[in-house]
């Protein structure tokens, strides 16, 4: 670009309001900024990190201002990252600067703060000094912490990650440096070489001969790879069809042609085997996930920038990774929520995989066993390649399924248990043969809710439309959305009487009544209670996986990706859980995660049975689950989503409405979604617009909620819609109105 256009520069920033910014580019810059880079600027009476997208030869913006200065050369976007942003921004309802911010990670944009950083890490030799720990850990818990971290991170760690994780103040710190514990460096650049996690045991996996299934995917693929054209691959396999063996040989193909892969998980901690088998496979592999530290995460970045690595793993925001030629997209278990994000900008990492090949005629290969029904439908119709693998590898058969009436059993037993007879029965036999067993409960805690026996009273939280879960551990009650905890109440809170009663169970509830039904056995039990501290989920599975325990119990979190050979029996405690969550896609998810945790079982050699347990037996997500039937669902679903226009047949836009005044928020919305039906009905667009309403959690942390939801059999005509109000939607009267679109949730 020559440089008498270079007059003026147009900026964004993360900020909520989706403008262009100019500023005049000072005389001494002009050499050193471009399109993409990061700049300083001022903004009202602050300084802001802002993205040149483009310049300008005039403007008619008076008074404008001086960019104060680049911020590092080194660090810009590409012409790639500015146009996936762009639609990000357009797509999503976000500003630019909102997604630019999105795209680089945190570690990155402090680093350009370019202050030296500081690293700490134990001295070499600590085995002299364990009693010196122990004596420490009496007088300083601080100071401890901090000396336990490094010594479970066993690696340097930034002084600023250290004293975060640890909890620790920085005079803690420097009493170890001075008692010759730690050692700190400064240094100006760099982080630390990053160390494989130790909980993770790597194992000598060969390359396997693949299955006819897996080759002709494998030649689907190579096909389509080298077409050099933006292709999507449906890759419906059943659990155990061994998807991952193909997404290994696509990027090995990938790599053979020059190409970068991005593979995205849906969460790092649950995928400890997956990844292992990419980092056992590949020399320069990139595992990116929320949990990195600042300082990791930097490093990663500069080495996928510079070319150093070409396989980059990753939680959704791995899509974002500058790789220079990218080949391949990957999405595993691509029908899973957690690739939405939950806070602006609120994009799909998924969808913006699928825009990201667009854009660079890559690749996608979307795998799954149950596919969500926006791709399967996108398959049907041939929008994407359809590949289905539906044979288990070698002599792994499909497991039995089992399913038990809970009510009858009940009626049978005459009480109420949380594990029936069979299996009950089914656990002694396995563990009779030595075989391991998971069992699966999607709701933590000890009790979702207590009640009085006398006057019937429940206590909910006092910031949210929700009932408090008792944690018998800490003897707590605790608000699942926004975390508070009160004392368990021993006698009830309305009438004083000491008749609390503890109503439906969770892990912890279900742990006891294990532990007292197999006194013999360690019970594992994992759900976000017991997971908090870091590695805590490696450690676990490697328990697991080395038979230290038999019974593993668990959340959501065990329900995903898990190959361990020896499990004979699956149970799902109670398969209602999810189905009486009301949102459209509880049959779905309900459907998905039964299928996802029966494909657990039978694994190895030996066969697996599936035990579920439900009361709404009849459903039709439980009954094509008995028969690991995903077409039979999928033509219900599809025929119900069809009836109202729910995706994958209409697109939805949600518009949430926030605020600590219930008047004004229902006013807020009232008056927003009464403008958007008059302009709809204006400019004849078919849009659904159904709301405002009370939103089915109708507060939360205080804020009372009210929704308006947009529905259209193509998304162009709500876009527009909210583009003519997208201008009144941040903060007005107190009240926040976000735009979600293609929820994930509808509570
Ligand atoms: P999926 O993700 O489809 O459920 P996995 O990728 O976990 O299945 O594969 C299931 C198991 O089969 C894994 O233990 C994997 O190592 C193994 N496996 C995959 N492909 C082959 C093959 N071609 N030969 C032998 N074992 C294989
Ligand atoms: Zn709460």
């Amino acid at each position: 670009m020559s440089c008498d256009v270079k007059k003026y520069a147009r900026v964004v920033v993360n900020i909520p309001v989706n403008k262009v910014f100019h500023y005049s580019i000072p005389e001494e810059i002009k050499d050193s900024i471009d399109v993409g880079s990061l700049v300083n600027v001022p903004f009202g009476r602050r300084y802001l990190t802002g993205y040149c997208v483009g310049f300008a030869g005039e403007s008619d913006v008076q008074n404008i201002k001086d960019i104060k200065s680049v911020t590092d050369k080194n660090i810009s976007v590409d012409d790639g990252m500015l146009r996936i942003t762009k639609w990000i921004s357009d797509y999503y309802c976000c500003s630019w600067g909102e997604a630019l911010d999105a795209v680089m990670p945190v570690g990155v944009k402090n680093s350009l703060t370019a202050k030296p950083v500081k690293f700490a890490k134990l001295v070499e030799d600590v085995s002299g000094a364990e009693d010196e720990i122990d004596r420490i850990a009496k007088k300083s818990p601080a100071q401890a912490r901090i000396l336990r971290t490094l010594t479970e991170i066993n690696n340097e760690l930034s002084v600023k990650d250290l004293l975060s994780i640890a909890k620790a103040n920085r005079s803690s710190l420097s009493k170890l440096e001075e008692r010759n514990l730690v050692v700190i460096r400064t240094s100006s650049c760099s982080s630390p070489k990053t160390k494989e996690n130790k909980h993770v045991i790597l194992k000598d996996v060969a390359r396997p001969d693949l299955s006819d299934e897996q080759q002709k995917a494998v030649d689907v693929i190579d096909t389509k790879l080298k077409e050099h054209s933006f292709n999507v691959i449906l890759l419906q396999g059943v659990t155990g069809s061994g998807k991952t063996e193909v997404y290994l040989r696509a990027i090995e193909l990938a790599v053979s042609l020059g190409l970068c892969s991005i593979v995205l998980v849906p969460e790092i901690a649950l995928t400890p085997q997956t990844i292992r088998y990419f980092k056992t496979r590949f020399e320069n592999v990139a595992v990116m996930h929320s949990n990195l530290l600042e300082s990791d995460r930097r490093q990663q970045w500069q080495s996928i920038k510079n070319g150093t690595v070409n396989v980059v793993v990753g939680t959704r925001s791995a899509i974002f990774a500058p790789v220079k030629r990218l080949g391949v997209v990957i999405v595993d278990e691509e029908h899973e929520g957690t690739f939405k994000q939950e806070n602006s900008p609120r994009y799909n990492g998924r969808d913006v995989g699928i825009m990201r090949a667009m854009y660079n005629d890559a690749l996608v290969i979307l795998g799954s066993a149950t596919p969500s029904l926006e791709s399967y439908y996108n398959a049907v119709r041939e929008k994407y390649t359809h590949v289905l693998m539906k044979k288990r590898i070698g002599k792994m058969v499909v497991p039995h399924v089992d399913i038990v009436d809970m009510a009858k059993e009940a009626s049978q037993t005459k009480r109420f248990c949380y594990i029936s007879r069979h299996l009950e029965r089914s656990m002694r036999k396995a563990l009779l043969e030595d075989g391991q067993i998971i069992l699966f409960l999607n709701r933590r805690g000890f009790a979702p809710f207590i009640n009085c026996r006398k006057c019937g009273f429940v206590l909910k939280c006092k910031n949210c439309d929700i009932t408090l879960t008792y944690h018998k551990i800490t003897n707590n009650m605790v608000c699942h959305y926004c975390y508070r905890e009160q004392p368990a109440p021993k006698d009830c809170p309305d009438c004083a009487m000491p008749d609390i009663k503890y109503q439906g169970f969770g892990t912890e509830r279900v742990e006891e009544e294990i532990k007292r039904k197999f006194p013999d056995q360690i019970v594992l039990r994992m759900d976000s209670d017991t997971m908090k501290k870091r590695g805590s989920h490696e450690k676990a599975f490697a328990e697991f996986e080395n038979g230290k325990a038999h019974i593993l119990l668990g959340t959501q979190m065990i329900a995903k990706g898990l190959d361990f050979a020896n499990v004979t029996v699956v149970g799902v405690i109670s398969a209602d859980t999810t189905l009486n969550i009301p949102d459209f896609r509880s049959s779905e998810r309900t459907f998905q995660l039964l299928a996802q945790v029966s494909g657990r079982a039978g694994r190895g050699v030996k066969e697996g049975l599936v035990i579920i347990q439900a009361f709404n037996t009849k459903h039709y997500s439980i009954q094509h689950a008995l028969k690991t039937d995903y077409e039979g669902f999928a033509m219900e679903e599809l025929s119900f989503r069809k009836q109202l226009n729910y995706p994958p047949y209409g697109r939805i836009i949600r518009i949430l409405f926030m605020g600590k005044v219930e008047e004004n928020v229902k006013e807020r919305a009232t008056v927003l979604t009464n403008r958007l039906k008059r302009y709809g009905r204006e400019k004849g667009l078919t849009v659904d617009i159904l709301g405002p309403a009370e939103a089915s959690v109708s507060r939360i942390k205080n804020k009372f909620r009210w929704h308006t939801i947009l529905k259209a059999p193509k998304s162009c005509p709500i876009h527009s819609i909210i583009d003519h109000i997208s201008s009144d939607l941040p903060l007005s009267g107190g009240v926040q109105s976000i735009v979600d679109v293609d929820p994930g949730y509808m509570l």
